[in-house]
């Protein structure tokens, strides 16, 4: 006979918790309501202080880090419960430091980061930004050439960084820059938080065919940056870069970030279109049905590589966006209402009505942020399927050695 089968018992006190959650977001429906009036950002900070106040927070963060202390068996018990009331629980704007930076501040950072930086991140007193791209490395990141150089009591940064998502909002950064060119490209990269809000730090917008401008370009030209605020040790910064894009994957597998046009809304579309007999129409929803059960499922498993939901999401959007456009067109290529309007993930279908060309145009972007999908796949092959790694010449010499463009 084989083991017997082991089912998790809920954990104590979880009824009690799920009512707790559910006052909650009884008291907080008008801050999420779109009927506000508040900017999004805005509507996301009064959502995010409640729900800290509320003491739901990081409902599995360290008590003294301004968390619960509760296990992740809770803090999925909040989703569920946002989930089913349809509650806007990610406060967009400030994805990238409640999923990326702050966690892994949490895991890394030193005492002082943490008490600097984790309550008031997670209360949404701050936004962050994630400073790891730049024109000549962007799937090749351990190729970046951003300099900080210790100057006495201080890091002085100089450098460019591109596609930085929300940095216009953004107080702090996570940075990733060149602190040793002595060594492999892998060894002389350290991890800072740059405050964003300097006279050394430029911002500049890049428009993308949404008509939003969703992210920027960062020029530092002898930005300052408190000695101190390296996250883990000088020179152990790929590493942490590497715990930052696994907890990037999983939000962006679970729905973080940019949405995939809704399912539903595609059916409706097809309803309100006359088209649901088609039998290609029905075949192309039914993959769409399949593939949002086949996410769901995917982030239900603790023990997926995060790339898997990531590659899910990427192909869903994808997906959507074609079955959108047969749908659509041509009457789905005029912008109407107010593009500009739409200036989160998921608000393309607003109350304007037609924004279903901000989708269409939205979803490349699903292969490409947070690591493109052949990126994806050689990890997966070189990290999962153990197959040989990539050919990489220049692992082992000294950065100062290795051929650049420029
Ligand atoms: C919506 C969005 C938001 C983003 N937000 C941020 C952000 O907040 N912060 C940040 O730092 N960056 C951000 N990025 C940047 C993103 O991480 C990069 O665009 C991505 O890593 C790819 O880098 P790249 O654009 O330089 O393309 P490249 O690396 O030049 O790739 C070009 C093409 O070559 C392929 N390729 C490259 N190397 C390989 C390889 N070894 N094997 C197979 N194929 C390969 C790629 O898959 C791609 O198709 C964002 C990008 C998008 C689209």
């Amino acid at each position: 006979m084989g083991e017997p089968l082991v089912v998790d018992e809920p954990p104590p006190g979880l009824e009690e918790f799920r009512a707790e959650v559910r006052g909650f977001l009884d008291q907080v429906h008008e801050l999420t309501s779109h009927a506000s009036g508040e900017s999004t950002l805005e509507r996301g900070r009064a959502y995010l202080a409640a729900r800290f106040d509320a003491g739901l927070g990081a409902i599995d963060y360290p008590v003294e880090n301004g968390g619960r202390g509760l296990d992740n068996r809770y803090a999925r018990a909040f989703r569920v419960e946002a989930a089913r009331r349809k509650s806007d629980d990610r406060a967009p704007g400030f994805g990238i430091g409640l999923d990326m930076c702050l966690p892994t501040i949490r895991d890394h950072g030193s005492d002082d980061l943490r008490a600097r930086f984790l309550a008031s991140g997670l209360r949404g007193d701050d936004v962050w930004c994630q400073l790891y791209s730049e024109p000549g490395a962007g799937s090749d990141l351990a190729g970046l050439t951003t300099r900080a150089v210790r100057d006495g009591d201080e890091w002085v940064v100089t450098g460019q960084k591109v596609w930085t998502t929300g940095a216009a909002d953004a107080d702090y950064g996570i940075l990733l820059a060149r602190t040793d060119w002595d060594v492999p490209k892998h060894a002389g990269i350290s991890m800072l938080v740059l405050p964003m809000r300097q006279p050394a730090v430029e911002v500049r917008a890049l428009n993308q065919m949404t008509g939003v401008a969703h992210f920027n370009e960062i020029f530092m030209d002898g930005a300052r940056i408190p000695a101190d605020w390296v996250v883990g040790e000088e020179g152990d910064g790929w590493r942490l870069a590497v715990a930052l894009l696994a907890h990037e994957r999983s939000s962006i597998g679970a729905g973080g970030g940019r949405q995939p046009i809704p399912t539903d809304r595609i059916i409706d579309l097809a309803r309100s279109t006359g088209r649901t007999t088609d039998p290609l129409v029905r075949q192309d929803l039914a993959r769409l049905v399949t593939g949002t059960r086949i996410i769901q499922w995917v982030n239900q498993r603790q023990d997926l590589h995060p790339s898997i939901a990531k590659l899910w999401r990427s192909r869903q959007g994808r997906d959507a966006s074609h079955v959108t456009s047969g749908l659509a067109f041509p009457g789905g290529a005029a912008w109407l209402g107010d593009p500009m309007g739409a200036t989160e993930p998921g608000d393309f279908l607003g109350a304007a009505g037609s924004h279903w060309a901000y989708g269409i145009c939205d979803s490349t972007a699903h292969s490409l942020g947070g690591g493109t999908d052949e990126v994806q796949k050689n990890t997966l092959g070189e990290r999962v399927l153990g197959l040989p790694r990539e050919p990489a010449p220049d692992r082992g010499l000294p950065f100062s050695q290795v051929p650049k463009n420029s």
